[in-house]
């Protein structure tokens, strides 16, 4: 059987894609080199394994490569390997009839969605439409192949309008040769017969290919005399075959056999950062879900960590060919720091993305890495440890909010410095040990800075108590406590809220004696405030502000009126304390005189004091400079 040259149609989704694909902007039109390389690895491993039980397959030609060839004349470039061919029938059916499975559905998606450019060229990327994707910078490819094993070849060729043509050729080597009629370099955005664009295409899509991607370059050579010395400013052009890409797939090695050095620059390839790694994780999971991983802690936070559009920093791969980079789905955003690559070679690769999020396997894996991270970052010895605190601790305790099932296992690693800490990072576990018999709580308070916690007279009677108080002083600490009720079944308390459950009783009587007084000060504090009590809290200060237990902390406060956000009516409880001689002055006043207009300064300024103890700003500074500089000329007797 020797058939002339035949015309045939593509099957009509494998049309549908090639119109979306030549007629979608699509700016990483770059990666179409990237699926060329791809199925010539693929091609090699096939052969590579059929070889194992036929060697005649493989025969002397054992050196398996990818060979790209540029030529500017024909405005070609060629990508050939020597991986195990198609047969004639093996043409037509792989590149013309049969459609990769998921191409429908694809082509669905696009379907649906309205704005069609940009998501099919997002789904482009997601689905990697394979060798078809050739065809956004292709007039016309032509693609040569001898199968293993046999003598003849197959010439294919297309425009990629709806018809290919076939016929029989002849080929010297085994597998198969692509040649691409490159469109108008100006018409793609870049021009492939470039050796710099060919070769910074391979490093950054294909480098960690296990086979050797090869290209001849041009180069200069110092010319030589009869001495064969290099002549001085002599040059000559000579070409050189060079290897493009580094094939280190270090995760796929066995760790023994992988050099710190190797390790460090894998990691600079997947996160360009060029501080070395705190701790690499590189492991093997055998069994029902399996996956190689090679994870990276950085050592320092990037400058985007923050940034709503940051990539998260894992890239999957399947059997060593890259899937896809930024792979949320494997790692959840509070890990979105950690570096590196995961290659599940049970992955079924014609899913995308939303749909990835609910495959099983990626689901199993991902449980599994973020257990193998939590072990991890409890193996790091303290100083490591407090390094990775110090840069990822903020976004590491989002996870208690967002990780229901994993909350336990942060609260364990988070730590906080306490009144007690001499600025040292405590754990609750050690916080905990450190209570003395009667304390029942864990106590914190958040705010601003540790300096300005420390001071605060919210933790006055705590401190009487010898009670250690965690200081949280980042934003996020507020919804951590949301979340964490408790620790080792120790309710989470805090200073400036509700009862602190200590069981100091207020003398009832002595609260009766103060009730008239405190009527007028509520009565003259009515905006800001919704009670005035008697405080437990405090031993020395004069007031303080005091939240309901459910109540928002001032720091909340403060945090949502930073951010823009409507802060809800948050009035609070001011909290006298009945020791201090000031109190029993007013009284007396008030029982001579209760309409003395001194009562409703003294007032505002027991306000004035709760907020600037706790480290807020006064609402109306002129007014409380004038009362207290006016206490002051009047309160000097010489
Ligand atoms: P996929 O690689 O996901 O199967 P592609 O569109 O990239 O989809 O390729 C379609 C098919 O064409 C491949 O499955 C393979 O059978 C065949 N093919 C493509 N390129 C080569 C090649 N260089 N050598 C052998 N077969 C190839
Ligand atoms: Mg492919």
């Amino acid at each position: 059987m020797s058939p002339a040259k035949q015309t045939h149609e593509f099957k009509t989704e494998i049309k549908q894609l090639l119109d979306l694909i030549v007629n979608s902007l699509y700016s990483n039109k770059e990666i179409f080199l990237r699926e060329l390389i791809s199925n010539a690895s693929d091609a090699m491993d096939k052969l590579r394994f059929e070889a194992q039980t036929k060697p005649e397959l493989m025969g002397d030609e054992s050196d398996l490569h990818v060979k790209l060839t540029i030529d500017k004349k024909k405005n070609t470039l060629e990508v050939a390997d020597n991986g195990i061919g198609m047969t004639y029938d093996e043409v037509i059916e792989n590149i013309g009839t049969i459609a990769k499975s998921g191409t429908s559905q694809f082509l669905e998606m696009v379907k649906k969605s309205n704005n069609k450019k940009t998501l099919s060229s997002e789904l482009i990327g997601q689905f990697g439409v394979g060798f078809y994707s050739a065809f956004m910078v292709a007039d016309k490819i032509t693609l040569v192949t001898r199968a293993a094993g046999s003598d003849k070849a197959t010439k294919w060729e297309s425009t990629g309008e709806g018809n290919y043509s076939i016929e029989e050729t002849q080929k010297d080597t085994r597998g198969t040769t692509i040649t691409v009629y490159l469109k108008k370099s100006d018409e793609i955005g870049k021009d492939f017969t470039e050796e710099w664009t060919v070769r910074s295409t391979v490093t950054s899509h294909s480098d960690f290919v296990s086979y050797p991607i090869r290209m001849d370059v041009e180069k200069q050579e110092p010319e030589l005399d009869k001495d064969n010395k290099p002549i001085k400013d002599k040059y000559k052009k000579v070409i050189k075959e060079e290897t493009l890409n580094s094939m280190k797939a270090i995760w796929m090695r066995d760790k023994k056999d992988v050099k710190d050095e190797e390790y460090n620059k894998f990691y600079q390839h997947v996160s360009h950062d060029w501080n070395p790694p705190l701790k690499k994780m590189h492991w093997k999971l055998e069994g029902t879900t399996e996956y190689n991983a090679l994870l990276y802690i950085p050592s320092k936070a990037p400058f985007d960590l923050f940034q709503h559009d940051r990539k998260h920093g894992v890239n999957l791969y399947c059997k060593r060919v890259f899937i896809m980079e930024d792979c949320k789905e494997l790692v959840p955003e509070y890990l979105r720091y950690i570096k590196g690559v995961v290659d599940a070679p049970d992955l079924n690769l014609n899913i995308s993305r939303e749909i990835l999020q609910q495959d099983k396997l990626v689901i199993n894996i991902r449980k599994n890495l973020v257990k193998k991270i939590f072990s991890e970052l409890k193996k790091l010895d303290q100083k490591d440890f407090e390094t990775f605190y110090q840069e990822f601790g903020q976004v590491l305790k989002e996870g208690i909010h967002t990780d229901f099932e994993n909350k336990d296992k942060i609260a364990e690693l988070v730590r906080y410095k306490t009144t007690k800490s001499d600025g040292k990072w405590v754990t609750l576990d050690e916080y905990i040990k450190n209570m003395p018999p009667d304390q029942k709580d864990i106590y914190y308070l958040t705010g601003e800075s540790v300096e300005a916690l420390l001071n605060s007279p919210h933790l006055e009677r705590l401190k009487d108590r010898g009670y250690e108080v965690l200081l949280m002083v980042d934003p996020v600490d507020e919804w951590v406590v949301r979340s964490l009720n408790e620790y080792n079944k120790k309710p989470l308390k805090s200073a400036e809220k509700g009862d602190l459950g200590l069981d100091e009783k207020v003398d009832e009587k002595k609260k009766e004696g103060f009730s008239g007084l405190f009527e007028v000060i509520k009565k003259k504090l009515d905006a800001y405030v919704k009670e005035v009590q008697p405080s437990t809290r405090l031993t020395n200060s004069l007031s303080c502000l005091a939240g309901g237990d459910h109540d928002m902390s001032a720091y909340m406060e403060k945090i949502l009126k930073a951010s823009g956000q409507p802060v809800p009516d948050n009035k609070r409880v001011l909290e006298i304390n009945l020791e201090h001689p000031v109190v029993e002055k007013m009284r007396a006043l008030y029982e001579k005189d209760k309409e003395s207009p001194v009562l409703n300064d003294y007032a505002s300024l027991l306000y004035d004091l709760a907020v600037i103890g706790e480290g807020g700003k006064v609402a109306e500074p002129a007014k409380f400079g004038k009362i207290v500089s006016d206490l002051m000329s009047n309160s000097l007797t010489t």
